[in-house]
């Protein structure tokens, strides 16, 4: 078996959805399964959906009605005929969320979350398989919630491998092309949950990890992994070849055209992660497996931003020693704040991180009990893999104050308060 991954870029509109046509007609689609994220901006049209069910009741029903509208006209641009099926199919997963919304007592805003926001993998994966079997691609549309097996932390949810692997298996015997959700999977207790934002990578890789298939290809609006985020660098190469290490790094640094999770389940089974242009299915794009670090040898520039940078020293001018920094990260760790770079010195430590929770003020009210805090909010991380001299003073020139500087044998990174 082969695995693809269709992301949201990919099927954003029905000229999207016509164009997976076209790679799968170049490709072949024999024993292979298309793992498909929600279309365009769905997942954040769902998020404000819910962000309405907790703060104004009447905002969110006209919110999903607008969601809802939109995949009725990729429909009608898809379908010539009106086709009864598929827009049933579609109207009775909206009416299920808006069913639940309008029934549940939960106020668990993360479950709530998994329960609507899911719906945009569910709808989309549906309207490509109607389309697919239309084409000519004859495909059987696999629900992967009885795939992909999870516990129940809601909007991160953590994979059950062995019985991922087991179900898997089983969901494919007897056919050949299946089409499929990224980002969601289900806990025992029949509540679907996702895998975190942009989490369809990691889909595809646990699928292709559970089938051993010979290779996952991810299809992107980009030729590939390149040294730099075109949409934030100017003249960024091509990488044609990075190893599974190497991928790990750069996702985990923040390269966000791989969702971190990705490579390991791969690495394991050494299946090759291909990272291809949709637009140009014939090029060769991004291979990532055994072999060269990275081919071509270039520095590899990643941004973070919204990014907050801590720094703290004790209130009576003593040093900052093991027992309080086991206190400060039992606090982080309370308010779910990613850490993505800590420096310390005699008498301060530094701390960048990322407040996905929203959960800040919270943290910095804990923590200006015990220290003395100095918070600078909004700045950006730029991590260098593989610097040089040059790449290094590209940086410093592009960018605005640094604020803290961090060099390993491999990897310089700048907190930097970005020019206005
Ligand atoms: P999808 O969700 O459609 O699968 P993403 O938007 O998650 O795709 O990933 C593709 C985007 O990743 C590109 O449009 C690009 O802006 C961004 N990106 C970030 N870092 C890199 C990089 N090093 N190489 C290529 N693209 C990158
Ligand atoms: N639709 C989800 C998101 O936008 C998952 C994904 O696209 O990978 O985060
Ligand atoms: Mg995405």
């Amino acid at each position: 078996m082969k695995v693809f991954k269709f992301g949201g870029a990919s099927v954003k509109d029905a000229a999207g959805v016509k164009n997976i046509l076209r790679v799968l007609q170049h490709t072949g689609f024999k024993d292979t399964l298309i793992v498909v994220s929600a279309m365009g901006k769905t997942t954040n049209a769902l998020e404000q959906v819910v962000h309405y069910f907790f703060e104004n009741k009447e905002q969110f029903l006209k919110n999903i009605e607008m969601v809802r509208e939109n995949h009725h006209r990729i429909i009608g641009d898809l379908f010539e005929v009106e086709n009864a099926e598929i827009t049933q199919k579609v109207n009775a997963l909206f009416d299920t969320v808006i069913g639940f919304l309008n029934t549940t007592d939960s106020v668990e805003y993360s479950l709530v979350y998994d329960q609507v926001v899911s719906v945009g993998e569910l709808i989309s994966s549906i309207i490509i398989s109607h389309y697919m079997n239309n084409q000519g691609v004859e495909n059987y549309w696999l629900d992967a919630r009885e795939c992909i097996k999870t516990d129940a932390y809601f909007r991160d949810a953590n994979l059950c491998w062995t019985d991922t692997e087991a179900a898997i298996q089983e969901a494919v015997i007897g056919r050949s092309t299946f089409i499929s959700q990224g980002f969601i999977g289900s806990a025992s207790n029949g509540l679907t949950t996702t895998l975190g934002r942009e989490g369809s990578d990691y889909s595809a890789a646990i699928f292709a990890y559970a089938l051993g298939a010979h290779s996952v290809t991810i299809w992107k609006d980009v030729p590939g992994v390149l040294n730099g985020d075109p949409r934030k660098f100017s003249d960024t190469v091509l990488l044609h070849q990075i190893s599974y290490r190497e991928a790990i790094e750069l996702a985990f640094y923040g390269a966000s055209v791989i969702h971190p999770k990705t490579i390991q389940p791969l690495q394991r089974k050494e299946i090759p992660l291909y990272v291809k242009s949709f637009e140009n299915p014939y090029d060769l794009g991004t291979a990532v497996s055994k072999g060269k670090t990275l081919d071509p040898e270039v520095p590899c520039y990643i941004v973070k931003n919204d990014q907050t940078l801590l720094k703290l020293s004790s209130k009576d001018f003593s040093f900052i020693l093991e027992e309080n920094i086991s206190e400060i990260f039992a606090l982080l760790h309370q308010y779910q704040m990613r850490v993505e770079m800590i420096q310390s010195s005699a008498i301060s430590f530094s701390i960048c991180i990322y407040n996905k929770y929203s959960k800040l003020e919270s943290l910095l009210e804990a923590l200006k009990m015990k220290f003395k805090v100095k918070v600078n909010d909004g700045v950006s991380l730029y991590t260098i893999r593989h610097f040089d001299k040059p790449a290094i003073n590209f940086i410093k020139n592009a960018v605005g104050e640094i604020l803290l500087e961090q060099r390993t044998l491999n990897t310089a990174q700048f907190v930097v308060r970005e020019k206005a």
